[in-house]
C-alpha cells in the first residue's frame, strides 16, 4: 500500500523510464512528484472501436482521427509564412494536415509517427484537409481506449510518453488506500479509489472513465470541504466570543427611524445574525445579496447590537472611496441616536460614528484613536487599515467586512488582538457580488451564509439596452435628454482604462467636455465630473450637487460603482461596456432604478468583441444578480471566482463548480459528517494525511492542533 503523501514525496526521476532530461521537461510542466504525474489526467480518450475513419469524414464536422504520418514537407508561402504539410493515412484514406507558423512540426511529425489529430474537416482541391489541428502523439498503443494527455510541445513531452510513465507509476505504486469510509462510498455510490485512479488513466470503457472521474472529482471537492469545515468547527470550538444581547431598544429605535420598513428577508437576516451574536462563540457569517437588496441596514443592525451592550462596531471597506461613502451613509442613518453615558447630566450622549482611512492624519487621527481606546467612538468605518497594530479598541464587538477580500487565519489572529481580552469579535462578511450557491460553498465554505433573496418593494427592473451601433447610441442620448427634461438625472460611465487612475481621470474629463460641447449629445445640460483623482472635498462637492439636483448628468469613472445612491437618477450610459465584466456591469447598473420611477441602462460598444455578445446579451436579458453570476461562472470558469480566496482550489483538477454542483453539495455533507464525528480525524489517518498535504504550516497547526 502506498499513500498519496508517500507518492508526493517520490520524485518522478525515480521512475525507470524517466531520465534526467525528461525529469527537467516534466518539471517545466509542473510535474515533479509521482503524485503530480498520477494527477496529470487525460484530457480526452480515443475510443478505437468507435473511431471515424478518414474516408468517412464529412466536410465541416469536427473530428478526431488516429493515423500514421506518411509524408512531411515544409515550405514558405508567398507572404513568407512557414507552412508545414503532413499527409496522414489510416488505412481508409489520406488526410492532408497543414500548419502555419509552426516549423517545428517537421521534427515532431516524422514519417511513421502515430498521431491523433483533432480539428475541423475542410475540403481543398477535392481533398480532405485540416488546418492547425490539435495534435497528440499517442504512440503505438494497444488498448482499446487510448488516453490523450495534455502534452507540452515546448518541453518536448508527448502524450504517449506521459502514458508510459503513468503506467509504470501505477504498476509500481501498488494499491493506494481509500480515504473515504465505506458507508459513505456506498451511500453515494462512489467507486473504489484505487480502481478509479487506474481507470481514469487506462479505462476499460468510456463509461468506466466517467465513473472514475466522478470518484476522483468527489475526492478533490471533499478535501477542500474538509479544510473549510474543519476551520469552521475549530473557530466555533476554540474561540471565545462575546455573548451579545438580543438587539434591544437601540436597534428598535434605529429600525423605527428608517424611512421604510424592513423587507422580510432583511428581518430574517437580522434575526439570524442576532442569534449568532448571542451565542458564546464568535459569529463568522456571510451575507449575500444582490445590488440594492439592502445589506447595509442589516450590517448596521449588527453593529448596533454590539454598541447596545457597551461594545464597539467596525465596518471595513475594500477602498477609501467606499469607506467614505459608507461613513456618510451610516452617519445619516444613525443621526439622532444616543447611547448611555456616565459623564453627562442626561446620562446619555450622541452615538459617535467615525471614519479611519490612510487619509486620516494629524490631530484628527490622534483624537480618533483616543476615542477608540476609551470607547467613546461607537462605530468605526474604515479600510482594512483598521486592523493595524496602532488601532486599539476599548472593546470591539462586531466587525462587518464589506466585499470579499482575503480574510484568513492571519486576519483572524489580528482580530483576536482587537477584541477585549482574548475574546474574538463577531464577524459578518458581505459580498457585493453574488456568486452561485455551490461556488459560495466552496469559496466561503468556512462561513455560515445568509442570502437576502428579496428586493425592497417598488423597484422596477432596469430596462437594459445594448446599443449596438450609432443609431441606438443616438436613441440613448435622446433618452438621457428626455429624462433630464422630466426633472430626472443620469450617469455616464467612462471606459475602463487599465493604465492609471490619472489617465482614467483625464479621459473622463475629456469625455465630459465632448458630451457637453456645442453640437455634442448632451449640449446645454449641466454636467458634473467624478473620478478617483479628486480630493475628498471635491468629491463631496460634486456628489452633493448631484444629490441636490444642481447637476443633470454625472460623468464618472467606475467610482460610481459602489455606494452611490441617488434615487432620482433614472438613466445610465456605460461606454465601452465590453471592457467590463458581468459582475461589474451589474454593479454599475445597480446605481439606477433605486427610486420608484422606471429606469434605463444603455450599454455601448462591443460589436467587434466576440465575448461581448454573451456578456452584454446576458445583461440585456436579466437583472437578477444570481442568475448573472451563473452565466459569469459559465463563461469565465471557476478560476476567477476561486482565485480570490482559496489556496486549496488549485487542487481542483477534475472537479468543476459549474458542472459538478451535486458533487459539491455531497462533499460538503460528507465533510460535516466526518468532522462532527471525529474533529481531528484520528480514525481517518489517510484522509487526514491527504488534507495536511494541501495546507500550509499555519493551517495545519490551526486545524489539527499539532
Ligand atoms: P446593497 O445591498 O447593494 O448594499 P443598500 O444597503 O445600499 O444595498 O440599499 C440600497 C438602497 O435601498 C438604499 O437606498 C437603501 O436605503 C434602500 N433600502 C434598503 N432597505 C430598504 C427597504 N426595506 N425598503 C426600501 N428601501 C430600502
Ligand atoms: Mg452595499
Amino acid at each position: 500500500m502506498t499513500s498519496l503523501p508517500a507518492l508526493a514525496a517520490i520524485g518522478v526521476d525515480r521512475l525507470k523510464r524517466v531520465g534526467p532530461r525528461h525529469a527537467g521537461a516534466l518539471a517545466a510542466m509542473g510535474i515533479t512528484s509521482v503524485l503530480d504525474l498520477l494527477t496529470h489526467y487525460p484530457r480526452r480518450y480515443l475510443d478505437r472501436t468507435n473511431q471515424a475513419s478518414i474516408a468517412d469524414l464529412a466536410e465541416g464536422e469536427e473530428a478526431m482521427v488516429l493515423a500514421t504520418v506518411r509524408r512531411t514537407s515544409a515550405r514558405r508561402t508567398r507572404q513568407g509564412r512557414s507552412l508545414v504539410e503532413v499527409d496522414l493515412f489510416d488505412g481508409s484514406s489520406y488526410l492532408r494536415v497543414t500548419f502555419f507558423n509552426q516549423p517545428w512540426r517537421t521534427k515532431q511529425l516524422a514519417e511513421g509517427t502515430s498521431v491523433v489529430v483533432f480539428g475541423k474537416v475542410e475540403r481543398y482541391r477535392g481533398r480532405r484537409q485540416m488546418t492547425n489541428p490539435v495534435v497528440d502523439l499517442v504512440g503505438d498503443r494497444t488498448g482499446r481506449i487510448v488516453p490523450v494527455y495534455p502534452q507540452s510541445e515546448k518541453a518536448g513531452v508527448a502524450s504517449w510518453q506521459v502514458g508510459d510513465w503513468v503506467a509504470e507509476a501505477l504498476r509500481r505504486a501498488g494499491a493506494i488506500p481509500d480515504p473515504l469510509p465505506e458507508d459513505w462510498r456506498d451511500r453515494l455510490d462512489l467507486a473504489d479509489r484505487w480502481w478509479a485512479i487506474q481507470q481514469i488513466h487506462a479505462p476499460d470503457s468510456l463509461a468506466a472513465s466517467q465513473v472514475a472521474r466522478r470518484r476522483l472529482a468527489f475526492d478533490e471537492l471533499l478535501r477542500l470541504q474538509m479544510i473549510l469545515v474543519m476551520r469552521k468547527r475549530t473557530i466555533e470550538r476554540e474561540e471565545t466570543g462575546i455573548r451579545h444581547g438580543s438587539g434591544g431598544a437601540l436597534v428598535a429605535r434605529f429600525r423605527d427611524g428608517l424611512p421604510f420598513s424592513l423587507t422580510k428577508a432583511q428581518q430574517a437576516a437580522i434575526d439570524e445574525i442576532t442569534a449568532d451574536l448571542q451565542a458564546p462563540h464568535p459569529m463568522h457569517r456571510l451575507l449575500q445579496g444582490d445590488v440594492g437588496s439592502g445589506k447595509t441596514v442589516v450590517a448596521v443592525a449588527a453593529l448596533l447590537t454590539a454598541v447596545e451592550g457597551g461594545h464597539q462596531g467596525a465596518l471595513m471597506a475594500p477602498t477609501e472611496v467606499l469607506a467614505e461613502q459608507h461613513h456618510a451613509g451610516i452617519r445619516v442613518m444613525l443621526d439622532g441616536l444616543s447611547v448611555p453615558s456616565e459623564h453627562t447630566l442626561l446620562a446619555e450622549r450622541p452615538l459617535r460614528v467615525a471614519l479611519l482611512t490612510n487619509r486620516t492624519a494629524g490631530t484628527e487621527r490622534s483624537r480618533l484613536l483616543a476615542g477608540l481606546a476609551d470607547g467613546t467612538v461607537d462605530v468605526l468605518v474604515g479600510t482594512h487599515a483598521l486592523l493595524t497594530e496602532a488601532v486599539a479598541f476599548q472593546s470591539l464587538g462586531v466587525v462587518v467586512i464589506d466585499e470579499q477580500h482575503r480574510f484568513g487565519v492571519e486576519q483572524r489572529a489580528a482580530l483576536r488582538e482587537k477584541g477585549p481580552g482574548q475574546v474574538v469579535p463577531d464577524v459578518l462578511v458581505m459580498t457585493a457580488t453574488p456568486i452561485p450557491r455551490t461556488a459560495a460553498m466552496t469559496v466561503y465554505g468556512d462561513l455560515d451564509t445568509t442570502v437576502l433573496a428579496e428586493m425592497p418593494p417598488g423597484r422596477t427592473p432596469v430596462a437594459t439596452v445594448w446599443a449596438r451601433g450609432p443609431l441606438e447610441e443616438a436613441a440613448a442620448w435622446a433618452k438621457v435628454r428626455g429624462e433630464v427634461a422630466a426633472g430626472r438625472q443620469a450617469y455616464v460611465v467612462c471606459p475602463l482604462i487599465e493604465e492609471s487612475e490619472r489617465i482614467q481621470a483625464s479621459s473622463a474629463a475629456e469625455e465630459r467636455d465632448r458630451l457637453g460641447a456645442p453640437g455634442g449629445p448632451l449640449e446645454d445640460l449641466r454636467l458634473g465630473l467624478l473620478h478617483g483623482q479628486l480630493s475628498a472635498r471635491e468629491k463631496d462637492g460634486v456628489m452633493g450637487d448631484f444629490r441636490a439636483g444642481a447637476l443633470d448628468v454625472l460623468v464618472a469613472t467606475t467610482v460610481v460603482e459602489v455606494g452611490v445612491d441617488v434615487p432620482n437618477a433614472t438613466v445610465m450610459v456605460i461606454e465601452d461596456a465590453d471592457r467590463f465584466g458581468i459582475a461589474q456591469l451589474h454593479q454599475l447598473r445597480g446605481r439606477v432604478g433605486r427610486g420608484d420611477q422606471p429606469a434605463w441602462c444603455y450599454l455601448f460598444g462591443g460589436g467587434a468583441n466576440p465575448g461581448a455578445e454573451q456578456r452584454l446579451g446576458a445583461l440585456e436579458r436579466s437583472t437578477d444578480g444570481f442568475e448573472l453570476a451563473e452565466v459569469d461562472l459559465e463563461l469565465r470558469g471557476e478560476g476567477t471566482i476561486l482565485g480570490v480566496r482559496q489556496k486549496g482550489a488549485t487542487d481542483l483538477k477534475l472537479a468543476s463548480l459549474r458542472r459538478d454542483k451535486e458533487l459539491v453539495t455531497q462533499a460538503r455533507e460528507v465533510a460535516f459528517d466526518l468532522v462532527d464525528r471525529d474533529p481531528f480525524l484520528e480514525g481517518l489517518p489517510e484522509l487526514a494525511a491527504e488534507i495536511r498535504l494541501l495546507v500550509d504550516d499555519d493551517d495545519r497547526e490551526f486545524l489539527f492542533k499539532s
